[in-house]
């Protein structure tokens, strides 16, 4: 079985039963299946459901998840592998110290760091902190600010008051290893551990295509030109709700000039250095491989690019 220590979110064997959650009785009637299983999250943060014959799982009995969160918004996900119902039920964080006395309460980044869960596990969790995110972040209309309400289970909201119908979002995210063949530049944030880099990122903006958001989001914080682009590959990152596009680029310039605002430092470093650092050694640090960051610098130091 695939674990989530590989990069992380994109196992997901959901099928999310579109356009069958329209009606409202089909989804009671899976909803209240025995075999329906939920995520319950304490705020940002899952509920272990504690080992199986299989390792550790996230999913509980879908009655056992009510009862852990029994006020809180509920959405349905869809069918897992095994055709199983699964939701996810969000209730309100349990703070240390609080006495709490329930399953253990995990982190999702270091469960998909730590490879403890099954990564279509993981995947799915993905999908649950991001819809339960926008949930609880939009209980009101955008356009009228009156209350809405959750519709086919909780992919879309819908507002009585002015008819508006609200969709869950996704935030597209440029990353890109900008490369002029012999060394790539990677930026460090001042919240990154100590010595670590990574490639540079930032969000793309309206009326922008994805070269655009390259180009610009690295002159912006590097003061490099970029020539030509080309994508990688993508991954969710439910925090809360990013999408990466992973690119390489072309540098089309040398002389970097960081903008402070966005990071500590910024560095040209040789293929050598950089396998040096995916192998864990020497003076740099790269992403672990749940980040597509890790994949973008192994693709140049293979030679793929
Ligand atoms: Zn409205």
């Amino acid at each position: 079985m695939a674990q989530s220590a590989d990069l992380g979110f994109i196992e997901n064997p959901l099928d999310r039963l579109h356009p069958l959650r329209e009606d409202a009785a089909a989804l009671a009637g899976l909803i209240a299946r025995d075999d329906a299983r939920a995520f319950v999250f304490a705020g940002d943060r899952p509920l272990l459901a504690g080992s199986s014959a299989n390792g550790a799982t996230a999913l509980f009995a879908h009655d056992q998840a009510v009862r852990l969160a029994p006020d809180g918004e509920e959405v349905f996900l869809g069918l897992d592998g095994t055709r199983r119902p699964v939701l996810a039920r969000r209730r309100a964080p349990i703070e240390d110290g609080e006495g709490w006395t329930g399953p253990e309460v995990g982190d999702l980044r270091a469960l998909a760091l730590s490879g403890a869960l099954p990564a279509a596990e993981v995947g799915m969790m993905a999908l649950a902190a991001s819809m339960l995110g926008w949930h609880a972040n939009h209980p009101h209309c955008s356009r009228c600010g009156a209350v809405s309400q959750m519709r086919i289970g909780g992919f879309r909201r819908d507002c009585a008051a002015c008819g508006a119908q609200h969709f869950p979002r996704t935030d597209p995210v440029v990353i890109m290893l900008v490369h002029d063949g012999e060394r790539a530049l990677l930026g460090r944030s001042a919240r990154f551990p100590a010595g670590m880099y990574s490639a540079i990122a930032g969000f793309v903006e309206p009326g922008e295509t994805i070269e655009q958001a390259v180009a610009r989001e690295t002159r912006e914080e590097t003061a490099i030109a970029v020539g030509r682009v080309s994508y990688h590959s993508s991954q969710p990152w439910p925090f809360v709700s990013s999408l990466m596009i992973g690119c390489h680029a072309t540098a089309a310039s040398r002389e970097i000039k960081v903008d402070p605002a966005e990071l500590e430092d910024a560095i040209w470093v040789g293929r050598a250095e950089l396998a040096q650092a995916l192998r864990r050694e020497g003076p740099i640090k790269v992403p672990p491989s749940i980040a597509i960051a890790h994949w973008l610098i192994r693709a140049y130091v293979s030679g793929e690019v």
